[in-house]
Protein backbone atom coordinates (compact mmCIF):
# COMPACT_ATOMS: atom_id res chain seq x y z
CA UNK A 1 0.00 0.00 0.00
CA UNK A 2 1.00 2.98 -0.86
CA UNK A 3 1.60 6.32 1.55
CA UNK A 4 -1.49 8.00 0.55
CA UNK A 5 -4.76 6.11 0.65
CA UNK A 6 -7.19 6.34 -2.22
CA UNK A 7 -9.69 6.69 0.02
CA UNK A 8 -10.29 7.56 3.79
CA UNK A 9 -12.64 8.05 6.09
CA UNK A 10 -11.69 9.72 9.18
CA UNK A 11 -14.00 9.43 12.17
CA UNK A 12 -17.14 9.54 10.09
CA UNK A 13 -20.35 10.41 11.93
CA UNK A 14 -23.89 10.57 10.11
CA UNK A 15 -27.42 10.85 11.71
CA UNK A 16 -30.66 10.81 10.14
CA UNK A 17 -32.38 13.04 12.27
CA UNK A 18 -32.02 11.50 15.76
CA UNK A 19 -30.90 7.90 14.53
CA UNK A 20 -27.52 8.10 14.35
CA UNK A 21 -26.56 5.91 11.57
CA UNK A 22 -22.43 6.10 11.91
CA UNK A 23 -21.35 6.67 15.01
CA UNK A 24 -17.44 7.98 14.17
CA UNK A 25 -16.19 5.21 11.77
CA UNK A 26 -12.72 5.04 10.35
CA UNK A 27 -11.85 3.35 7.39
CA UNK A 28 -9.21 3.08 4.66
CA UNK A 29 -9.21 2.07 0.43
CA UNK A 30 -5.59 1.82 -0.69
CA UNK A 31 -5.40 2.56 -4.30
CA UNK A 32 -5.86 -0.82 -6.76
CA UNK A 33 -7.43 -2.93 -3.48
CA UNK A 34 -11.00 -4.33 -3.60
CA UNK A 35 -11.97 -4.06 0.20
CA UNK A 36 -15.38 -5.38 1.36
CA UNK A 37 -17.94 -3.30 3.99
CA UNK A 38 -19.92 -6.46 5.42
CA UNK A 39 -22.74 -6.44 8.38
CA UNK A 40 -26.28 -6.88 9.12
CA UNK A 41 -29.49 -5.28 8.03
CA UNK A 42 -29.25 -1.59 8.93
CA UNK A 43 -25.16 -1.61 10.46
CA UNK A 44 -24.99 1.72 8.14
CA UNK A 45 -22.96 -0.12 5.06
CA UNK A 46 -25.40 1.87 2.77
CA UNK A 47 -25.06 4.90 4.85
CA UNK A 48 -20.84 4.77 4.09
CA UNK A 49 -21.73 4.27 0.57
CA UNK A 50 -24.17 7.20 0.65
CA UNK A 51 -21.74 9.63 2.64
CA UNK A 52 -18.88 8.97 0.73
CA UNK A 53 -20.46 9.81 -2.67
CA UNK A 54 -21.86 12.97 -1.20
CA UNK A 55 -25.81 12.02 -1.01
CA UNK A 56 -25.59 12.84 2.90
CA UNK A 57 -23.12 15.27 4.65
CA UNK A 58 -21.62 13.97 7.90
CA UNK A 59 -22.40 15.51 11.32
CA UNK A 60 -18.57 15.26 11.67
CA UNK A 61 -15.42 13.29 10.81
CA UNK A 62 -13.87 13.52 7.05
CA UNK A 63 -13.78 12.35 3.93
CA UNK A 64 -10.88 11.96 1.75
CA UNK A 65 -10.08 11.31 -1.38
CA UNK A 66 -6.31 11.49 -2.62
CA UNK A 67 -5.86 13.20 0.43
CA UNK A 68 -8.04 15.81 -0.06
CA UNK A 69 -11.46 16.25 1.90
CA UNK A 70 -14.61 15.79 -0.30
CA UNK A 71 -17.35 15.70 2.63
CA UNK A 72 -19.83 18.27 1.48
CA UNK A 73 -18.73 18.05 -1.93
CA UNK A 74 -22.11 17.09 -3.64
CA UNK A 75 -22.88 14.22 -5.09
CA UNK A 76 -23.36 14.89 -9.23
CA UNK A 77 -20.09 17.18 -8.77
CA UNK A 78 -18.08 14.18 -6.91
CA UNK A 79 -18.69 11.80 -10.18
CA UNK A 80 -15.73 14.72 -12.01
CA UNK A 81 -13.52 13.48 -8.67
CA UNK A 82 -14.06 9.78 -10.06
CA UNK A 83 -16.36 8.50 -7.70
CA UNK A 84 -18.57 5.86 -9.15
CA UNK A 85 -21.76 4.65 -7.11
CA UNK A 86 -23.56 1.52 -7.98
CA UNK A 87 -27.11 2.20 -5.25
CA UNK A 88 -28.82 -1.00 -3.83
CA UNK A 89 -31.95 -2.21 -6.17
CA UNK A 90 -29.34 -0.97 -9.07
CA UNK A 91 -32.29 1.65 -10.05
CA UNK A 92 -31.55 1.51 -13.68
CA UNK A 93 -33.78 3.72 -15.90
CA UNK A 94 -36.51 1.36 -16.79
CA UNK A 95 -38.42 3.05 -20.00
CA UNK A 96 -35.07 3.30 -21.16
CA UNK A 97 -32.81 1.11 -23.58
CA UNK A 98 -30.20 -0.55 -22.19
CA UNK A 99 -27.68 1.63 -24.85
CA UNK A 100 -29.71 4.87 -22.96
CA UNK A 101 -28.82 3.97 -19.34
CA UNK A 102 -24.90 3.24 -20.50
CA UNK A 103 -24.99 6.98 -22.24
CA UNK A 104 -26.68 8.45 -18.72
CA UNK A 105 -23.19 7.09 -17.06
CA UNK A 106 -21.29 9.33 -19.40
CA UNK A 107 -23.12 12.32 -18.36
CA UNK A 108 -19.64 14.20 -16.80
CA UNK A 109 -18.25 14.17 -20.33
CA UNK A 110 -19.39 16.62 -23.13
CA UNK A 111 -19.80 13.31 -24.57
CA UNK A 112 -20.51 9.82 -24.85
CA UNK A 113 -17.06 7.93 -25.35
CA UNK A 114 -17.06 5.38 -27.80
CA UNK A 115 -14.22 3.17 -26.89
CA UNK A 116 -15.43 3.32 -23.33
CA UNK A 117 -19.25 2.15 -24.39
CA UNK A 118 -17.36 -0.76 -26.61
CA UNK A 119 -15.22 -1.36 -23.41
CA UNK A 120 -18.53 -1.95 -20.88
CA UNK A 121 -19.63 -3.91 -23.93
CA UNK A 122 -16.90 -6.28 -23.97
CA UNK A 123 -17.16 -7.17 -20.56
CA UNK A 124 -21.09 -7.51 -20.37
CA UNK A 125 -21.64 -9.40 -23.93
CA UNK A 126 -25.12 -9.61 -22.52
CA UNK A 127 -25.39 -5.86 -22.38
CA UNK A 128 -24.14 -5.76 -25.98
CA UNK A 129 -26.70 -8.12 -27.48
CA UNK A 130 -29.90 -6.45 -25.62
CA UNK A 131 -28.73 -2.86 -26.01
CA UNK A 132 -31.96 -1.65 -27.74
CA UNK A 133 -34.07 -3.67 -25.44
CA UNK A 134 -36.10 -1.54 -22.58
CA UNK A 135 -33.74 -1.69 -19.36
CA UNK A 136 -37.18 -2.64 -17.73
CA UNK A 137 -37.67 -5.15 -19.75
CA UNK A 138 -33.92 -6.86 -18.10
CA UNK A 139 -33.44 -9.79 -15.19
CA UNK A 140 -32.53 -8.73 -12.16
CA UNK A 141 -28.88 -10.06 -12.62
CA UNK A 142 -28.80 -7.82 -16.27
CA UNK A 143 -30.00 -4.94 -14.21
CA UNK A 144 -27.51 -5.57 -12.01
CA UNK A 145 -24.33 -5.69 -15.23
CA UNK A 146 -26.36 -2.53 -16.77
CA UNK A 147 -26.19 -0.39 -13.40
CA UNK A 148 -22.57 -1.55 -13.16
CA UNK A 149 -21.64 -0.38 -16.56
CA UNK A 150 -23.93 2.15 -16.02
CA UNK A 151 -21.22 3.45 -13.61
CA UNK A 152 -18.17 2.51 -15.47
CA UNK A 153 -19.23 4.97 -17.96
CA UNK A 154 -18.31 7.83 -15.82
CA UNK A 155 -14.33 6.27 -15.80
CA UNK A 156 -14.75 6.19 -11.90
CA UNK A 157 -11.32 5.79 -10.54
CA UNK A 158 -12.84 4.28 -7.28
CA UNK A 159 -16.22 2.33 -7.49
CA UNK A 160 -18.73 1.87 -4.82
CA UNK A 161 -20.94 -1.29 -4.93
CA UNK A 162 -23.87 -1.68 -2.79
CA UNK A 163 -25.35 -5.46 -2.24
CA UNK A 164 -24.51 -6.13 -5.79
CA UNK A 165 -25.83 -9.54 -4.87
CA UNK A 166 -28.87 -8.95 -3.93
CA UNK A 167 -31.49 -10.78 -4.83
CA UNK A 168 -29.40 -12.98 -7.77
CA UNK A 169 -29.81 -16.75 -8.41
CA UNK A 170 -25.70 -17.82 -6.92
CA UNK A 171 -24.71 -18.89 -10.73
CA UNK A 172 -25.06 -14.98 -11.37
CA UNK A 173 -23.75 -13.77 -8.51
CA UNK A 174 -20.88 -15.86 -8.97
CA UNK A 175 -20.58 -13.67 -12.58
CA UNK A 176 -20.84 -10.23 -11.04
CA UNK A 177 -18.39 -11.19 -8.41
CA UNK A 178 -16.08 -12.52 -11.46
CA UNK A 179 -17.18 -9.08 -13.52
CA UNK A 180 -16.20 -6.94 -10.46
CA UNK A 181 -12.56 -9.37 -10.15
CA UNK A 182 -11.69 -7.92 -14.02
CA UNK A 183 -13.02 -4.34 -13.53
CA UNK A 184 -10.69 -4.58 -10.62
CA UNK A 185 -7.36 -6.12 -12.60
CA UNK A 186 -7.83 -2.90 -15.06
CA UNK A 187 -7.00 -0.17 -13.09
CA UNK A 188 -10.77 0.57 -10.60
CA UNK A 189 -10.43 0.53 -7.06
CA UNK A 190 -13.43 -0.70 -5.27
CA UNK A 191 -15.34 -0.65 -2.32
CA UNK A 192 -18.06 -3.50 -1.88
CA UNK A 193 -20.77 -3.43 0.08
CA UNK A 194 -22.38 -6.88 0.67
CA UNK A 195 -23.92 -9.19 3.15
CA UNK A 196 -22.98 -12.12 1.32
CA UNK A 197 -19.29 -12.23 3.67
CA UNK A 198 -18.08 -15.71 2.47
CA UNK A 199 -18.00 -14.71 -1.51
CA UNK A 200 -17.33 -10.96 -0.52
CA UNK A 201 -14.48 -11.98 1.28
CA UNK A 202 -12.92 -14.66 -1.14
CA UNK A 203 -12.66 -11.57 -3.57
CA UNK A 204 -11.25 -9.13 -1.02
CA UNK A 205 -8.05 -8.19 -0.40
CA UNK A 206 -9.35 -6.60 3.41
CA UNK A 207 -12.43 -6.23 4.79
CA UNK A 208 -14.36 -4.11 7.77
CA UNK A 209 -17.46 -5.58 9.85
CA UNK A 210 -19.71 -2.83 10.77
CA UNK A 211 -22.02 -4.03 13.51
CA UNK A 212 -24.88 -0.72 14.53
CA UNK A 213 -22.61 2.15 13.28
CA UNK A 214 -19.23 1.24 14.02
CA UNK A 215 -16.02 -1.22 12.75
CA UNK A 216 -16.48 -3.87 14.84
CA UNK A 217 -13.72 -5.71 13.10
CA UNK A 218 -11.60 -5.55 10.07
CA UNK A 219 -8.07 -7.05 9.13
CA UNK A 220 -6.98 -8.97 5.45
CA UNK A 221 -9.50 -10.84 3.97
CA UNK A 222 -8.39 -14.23 4.13
CA UNK A 223 -8.14 -13.65 8.05
CA UNK A 224 -11.61 -12.31 8.65
CA UNK A 225 -12.78 -15.71 5.93
CA UNK A 226 -10.86 -17.86 8.60
CA UNK A 227 -11.87 -15.92 11.72
CA UNK A 228 -14.47 -18.07 13.68
CA UNK A 229 -16.43 -15.21 14.74
CA UNK A 230 -17.13 -14.23 11.69
CA UNK A 231 -17.85 -17.29 10.71
CA UNK A 232 -20.58 -17.51 13.11
CA UNK A 233 -22.08 -14.49 13.06
CA UNK A 234 -21.87 -14.11 8.84
CA UNK A 235 -21.20 -17.62 7.54
CA UNK A 236 -24.06 -19.53 9.41
CA UNK A 237 -21.55 -21.52 10.94
CA UNK A 238 -21.23 -22.53 14.46
P1 LIG B 1 -29.29 -2.71 4.80
O1 LIG B 1 -28.52 -3.91 4.44
O2 LIG B 1 -30.61 -3.03 5.44
O3 LIG B 1 -29.39 -1.69 3.72
P2 LIG B 1 -27.27 -1.05 5.99
O4 LIG B 1 -26.15 -1.67 6.73
O5 LIG B 1 -27.03 -0.58 4.63
O6 LIG B 1 -28.50 -2.05 6.01
P3 LIG B 1 -28.23 1.59 6.51
O7 LIG B 1 -29.25 1.53 5.43
O8 LIG B 1 -27.04 2.40 6.29
O9 LIG B 1 -27.78 0.12 6.91
O10 LIG B 1 -28.96 2.05 7.84
C1 LIG B 1 -28.27 2.37 9.05
C2 LIG B 1 -29.26 2.87 10.10
O11 LIG B 1 -29.83 4.10 9.68
C3 LIG B 1 -30.43 1.96 10.35
O12 LIG B 1 -30.76 2.02 11.72
C4 LIG B 1 -31.55 2.55 9.53
O13 LIG B 1 -32.80 2.25 10.08
C5 LIG B 1 -31.24 4.01 9.59
N1 LIG B 1 -31.69 4.73 8.38
C6 LIG B 1 -31.27 4.48 7.11
N2 LIG B 1 -31.84 5.32 6.23
C7 LIG B 1 -32.63 6.14 6.96
C8 LIG B 1 -33.49 7.24 6.65
N3 LIG B 1 -33.64 7.68 5.40
N4 LIG B 1 -34.16 7.84 7.67
C9 LIG B 1 -34.00 7.40 8.95
N5 LIG B 1 -33.22 6.37 9.31
C10 LIG B 1 -32.54 5.75 8.34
Amino acid sequence: PGATPLLELRGLRVAYGAIEALKGIDLTVGEGEIVALLGGNGAGKTTTLRTISGMLSPRSGEVLLGGDRIDGIKSHDLVRFGIGHVPEGRRVFPRMSVQENLQMGAYRFKSVDAAQLGRVYELFPRLAERRTQLSGTLSGGEQQMLAIGRALMGKPELLLLDEPSMGLAPLVVQQIFEIIKEINAAGTTVLLVEQNAAQALALADRGYVLETGSIAMSGPAREMLADSRIRAAYLGEG
